[in-house]
């Protein structure tokens, strides 16, 4: 610990609000300390939704002011790109050019919920009466977010909510606080006082939030567990919530395909921030005959990957986010060669003073492993077989987890009759983790409640208003 680490503050009623106590943030790549944030307390989380509260008087009434002013979020964004990605990888771990590549994302996100269109639907417009149903903004929302990619996670709800007409008030993951209190200072300048709020802090603080009496919104994303916390303690008060959990996505790979082209293409599905991304494949299917050559392949790939610190321009997957992650990843991977699985390749830590793990392919896979009926949240891949279709359907569907899943063939037509069969909010055919900014993204079963991207983020943040005018004069005698 060196005395440069820099203590972030954060954003409170339109002041960067310092604290008396402090967490450190680490460097997964190192183990270093490279940020420290407040702790909010419960009097400074008061003052924080008091000031959203009041700011959402003004911000819920002129639609086009908040169009301009996610226009500027936008520009602010663009503007602050490297500064920003240093922080998020200097925290999570990404590869720098991911983290560039999704902060310009975010950017584009802002200017995506300027320019949609919010449809106001007429149910009745005649000499008796207007009717129309309009969208109303829930009030103040309460967002908690995880570690796993801290700038997407925050604008994913900053950018609808604040469109919607509702103010907020965010809180990072205690292992990635820094980016977005960066994110919060950065925004100030163009977000009007109290309508966007970011506090740091444990858990602790997200149950203070959910049972706080002013947010009529709970936006969460997180795991299983968490979220069905936060889910009963939203419901005494009635609070909307929006819940993107955890998921085991199956990839269910058919008969008729090239081992080879197949591993290319999912590879990178499963290992992508070293395999912590909520819709990634976490266990794949594939018939008895294919499964040498397909492990093979998987194998392969996995060996060469770069694996090192984000800040490297060469690394391909940086280290787990932290230490809580690393030590599952490590006690998974175990577990499933005790239980029988084969490394193909990885495997093992990488002995480092970071969270480093080799990228593994575990092959013989079979249910009743932890790996695969638990979420692994890392980079190691189950290879399981199957017989029958219909048995490998079941084994999919066998989970309280229903994010996503997909299935692999040369015959998008046959695949696409085994992925209506799947019990997930997302079915993909030859591919997986992809997400289209107009189409709803959530989970089934326990994956989640809501959905989100564009316009249905837009209805998570929002409630019908029907409104009725009569035309029937007023006058005397009409
Ligand atoms: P957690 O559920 O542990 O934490 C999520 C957030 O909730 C954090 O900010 C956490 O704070 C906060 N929190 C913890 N306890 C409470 C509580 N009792 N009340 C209110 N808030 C609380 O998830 P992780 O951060 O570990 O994230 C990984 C999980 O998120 C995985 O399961 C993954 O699949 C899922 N996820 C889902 C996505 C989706 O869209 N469906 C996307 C990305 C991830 P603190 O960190 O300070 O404890």
């Amino acid at each position: 610990v060196t005395e440069s680490v820099e203590n972030l503050s954060m954003l409170i009623d339109g002041a960067m609000v310092s604290s008396d106590t402090f967490s450190d943030v680490i460097n997964p790549a190192t183990g270093e300390v490279v940020y420290r944030v407040p702790d909010c307390s419960r009097e400074e989380l008061d003052v924080a939704m008091n000031a959203a509260q009041r700011a959402y008087r003004e911000w819920r009434v002129d639609d086009d002011r908040r169009r301009e002013i996610l226009r500027a979020c936008a520009k602010a964004l663009e503007n602050s790109v490297d500064e920003l990605a240093r922080v998020q990888t200097l925290e999570q771990g990404m590869p720098l050019a991911a983290s560039v590549q999704g902060i310009q994302g975010s950017a584009a996100n802002f200017d995506r919920y300027a320019d949609l269109e919010i449809p106001v639907v007429t149910v009745k417009d005649d000499d008796e009466a207007l009717i129309q149903v309009v969208r109303r903004p829930l009030g103040v929302v309460a967002a908690i977010k995880p570690w796993n990619v801290p700038i997407g996670q925050a604008v994913g709800v900053i950018a609808p909510a604040l469109r919607a007409g509702c103010t907020v008030v965010l809180k990072p993951s205690e292992y990635t606080p820094a980016a977005t209190l960066v994110l919060g200072e950065i925004l100030r300048d163009v977000i009007p006082t109290g309508v966007l709020n970011i506090v740091s802090g444990s858990g602790e603080v997200g149950s203070w939030m959910v049972e706080h009496p002013i947010p009529r919104g709970i936006s969460f994303t997180g795991s299983v567990a968490t979220g069905k916390k936060v889910n009963a303690m939203a419901a005494p008060d009635l609070k909307r919530v929006l819940l993107e959990l955890g998921g085991n996505d199956a990839a269910i790979v058919l008969d008729d395909v090239d081992p080879d082209v197949l591993a290319e293409r999912i590879f990178w599905t499963a290992f992508r921030n070293s395999g912590q991304i909520c819709m990634a494949t976490k266990r794949v299917y594939v018939p008895e005959a294919l499964h040498d050559p397909i492990v093979a392949s998987l194998a392969r790939i996995a060996s060469a990957v770069k694996v090192g610190d984000g800040m490297e321009e060469s690394t391909e997957l940086g280290p787990l986010c932290n230490s809580m992650q690393y030590e599952r990843v490590k006690g998974l991977v175990a577990d499933a060669i005790k239980d029988g699985a084969t490394v193909a390749a990885g495997g093992n830590a990488i002995d480092s003073s970071g969270y480093f793990f080799e990228p593994t392919i575990l092959a013989n896979a079979h249910e009743g492993m932890r790996i695969v009926d638990e979420e692994q949240f890392g980079p190691a891949l189950p290879i399981l077989t199957y017989k029958t279709l219909d048995e490998v359907i079941d084994r999919a569907n066998a989970t309280n987890f229903g994010l996503g899943a997909s299935v692999w063939s040369s015959d998008t037509g046959r695949a696409a009759e085994v992925a209506a069969l799947l019990e997930s909010g997302n079915a993909w055919v030859n591919t997986h983790s992809q997400q289209h900014p107009n189409a709803p993204f959530g989970g089934a079963k326990w994956s989640g409640v809501g959905s989100q991207n564009g316009l249905y983020s837009i209805f998570a943040y929002t409630d019908p208003q029907t409104t009725w005018t009569s035309r029937r004069a007023l006058t005397a005698g009409a």
